[in-house]
């Protein structure tokens, strides 16, 4: 503690500490209005059928373009949400607006596709999801299989009795749930059991390590063998190369999600993907 060593070393300690979240202040500060002052979005990353490729899904994932900086990472604009108490604005906003888009895409006659909303811990800790769920399709007139919800490892781990409540409800109102970032927790075999689950997504980090010099795939063909024991289905996230496909097809994945069948990309480009997907 700078405070314990005396009055000369706090001079020290303070502007370090001061710089150091600085920055990080300042943007917490701007993401205040963000949201009205229209500078957030939500883009939009293909998911694709393992076998044959097809369209069968997508990630909606939040974009800030921030009027100085450009653009800012979700990764460090979610935690500062999440400590600022705005992630459940943002949350709710999110999606809100996903439905708003699935209603306009829709509307324009597309062939729409389930789109997965993530849910944060601390959204998840304040808010009723289901019920902000229910009133999002209403209010766009939504059948539920439009949207699925994506919840991290850590989330359920952290909250599993409210987790395995909140699951059952989300489960009887038909809304699909994956469990995000898997193997990146320590949860067990027994205790993702008794979560109510529909789906597993595999960690970029595990997909990551397929094809690289003394490192293998062992461990994904691992969690796709037990999720499958678990009847989940499986979704391996950042593949960007054909190797990583190959492994992960012959090992019986799912989906595929990554740089290699499509970017995160605007509602408007998403829009065009919808239209080719159905002519292929
Ligand atoms: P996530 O939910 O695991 O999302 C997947 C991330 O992997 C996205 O990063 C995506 O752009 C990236 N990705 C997908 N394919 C590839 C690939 O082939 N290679 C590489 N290198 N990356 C790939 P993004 O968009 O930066 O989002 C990061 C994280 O921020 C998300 O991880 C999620 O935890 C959080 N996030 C994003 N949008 C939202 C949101 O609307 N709400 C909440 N609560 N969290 C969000
Ligand atoms: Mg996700
Ligand atoms: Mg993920
Ligand atoms: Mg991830």
């Amino acid at each position: 503690r700078a405070k314990d060593e005396g009055r000369n070393t706090a001079r020290f300690y303070a502007p370090d500490i001061n710089r150091a979240s600085l920055g990080e202040l300042l943007l917490e500060n701007d993401l205040r209005g963000a949201l009205e002052r229209g500078e957030l979005s939500m883009h939009y990353q293909p998911k694709v059928d393992a076998a044959t490729s097809r369209l069968i899904g997508a990630e909606a994932l939040m974009r800030w373009q921030h009027p100085e900086h450009g653009p800012i990472s979700p990764v460090r604009f979610i935690p500062l949400a999440e400590e600022s108490g705005l992630i459940g604005g943002l949350g709710q906003w999110a999606i809100h607006d996903v439905c708003r888009q699935q209603r306009a895409w829709l509307d324009a006659g597309l062939p729409v596709v389930p789109v997965a909303v993530n849910i944060s811990a601390h959204q998840f800790a304040q808010q009723d999801v289901p019920k902000l769920v229910a009133e999002a399709l209403a209010r766009h007139r939504l059948a539920p299989d439009l949207l699925t919800l994506e919840l991290t490892e850590s989330l359920l781990m952290r909250n599993a009795g409210r987790a395995v409540e909140v699951l059952h409800e989300l489960r009887a109102m038909q809304i699909d749930v994956a469990i995000d970032d898997f193997g990146t927790g320590y949860s067990s075999l027994s205790y993702l059991n008794q979560f109510p689950l529909q789906a597993l997504k595999i960690d970029r980090a595990f997909v990551c390590e397929i094809g690289e010099e003394g490192a293998s795939g062992k461990l994904a063909s691992a969690m796709i063998a037990m999720a499958h024991q678990l009847d989940l289905s499986v979704i391996a996230e950042g593949v960007e190369t054909e190797a990583q496909r190959d492994y992960l097809r012959a090992h019986g994945c799912d989906q595929f999600q990554g740089f290699l069948f499509g970017r995160p990309q605007a509602a408007e480009a998403m829009g065009a993907v919808l239209a080719a997907s159905r002519q292929t």
